[in-house]
């Protein structure tokens, strides 16, 4: 269930994970891109949790804020696309205190398609969206299957972690890395290393 509560522990939870593997995002960014990944993640996740000891009026309010904190602090190009993706939540759960289940699933989906749109990316192009689009499908699967909520974010992050796991065979065609071509080949994209970080706290804590 996502709702006031339990967003501000994922996030609490992806920044816990994500300041600790900083250096791993980095690293991944410095054989494919420009070495910055985890300290500009570091930096936005900080800033968020440093938002989360307000009252908001609704869980719309708290995702917007968050969105927006990631977009002015995080930079990059994973910034505006992180931002849109909590933006686009936002927008889909208006007018809901809590969403569980298939609505979880519409406001992840609304989340995804901004990033697809602002991105301009497809699977297959070695970026984040490989991690987000199968992770979803596998969240709808599961839920459609047994209606088990804790099990739906389990085999979201599980595919999210394969997802990750596919980009290093992948030549990527958007982004900084694209510019390495054919030698971005063998490396795990960063943007996907995080994508999956964030899942897996999400399955952490909203299950
Ligand atoms: P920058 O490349 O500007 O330094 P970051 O290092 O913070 O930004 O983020 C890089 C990550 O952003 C990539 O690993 C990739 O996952 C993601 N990314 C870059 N461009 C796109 C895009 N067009 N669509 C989706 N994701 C992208
Ligand atoms: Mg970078
Ligand atoms: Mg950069």
């Amino acid at each position: 269930m996502l709702n006031q509560d339990t967003a501000k522990a994922w996030i609490r939870r992806a920044a816990e994970i994500i300041t600790e593997n900083a250096g791993v995002l980095t690293e991944l960014d410095s054989a494919v891109g420009d070495a910055d990944h985890g300290s500009n993640l570091k930096r936005g996740m900080t800033a968020a949790v440093e938002q989360l000891d307000q009252d908001f009026a609704s869980l719309e309010a708290l995702l917007k804020k968050l969105g927006m904190t990631l977009v002015s602090t995080v930079g990059g190009a994973s910034g505006p696309l992180y931002g849109t993706l909590f933006i686009r939540m936002a927008s889909a759960v208006v007018g809901h205190d809590e969403v569980g289940g298939e609505q979880l699933a519409d406001s992840f989906e609304a989340g995804v398609g901004g990033l697809r749109q602002r991105g301009h990316a497809e699977p297959g192009e070695k970026t984040m969206i490989d991690v987000w689009v199968p992770a979803l499908a596998a969240y709808r699967a599961s839920w459609q299957a047994d209606g088990d909520q804790a099990a739906a974010l389990k085999a979201m992050a599980e595919a999210a972690d394969a997802g990750r796991d596919s980009t290093k065979d992948l030549v990527a065609t958007k982004g900084r890395a694209s510019y390495l071509g054919e030698r971005s080949r063998g490396h795990v994209d960063p943007g996907a290393a995080s994508s999956a970080m964030l899942i897996r706290a999400a399955a952490e804590m909203l299950g």
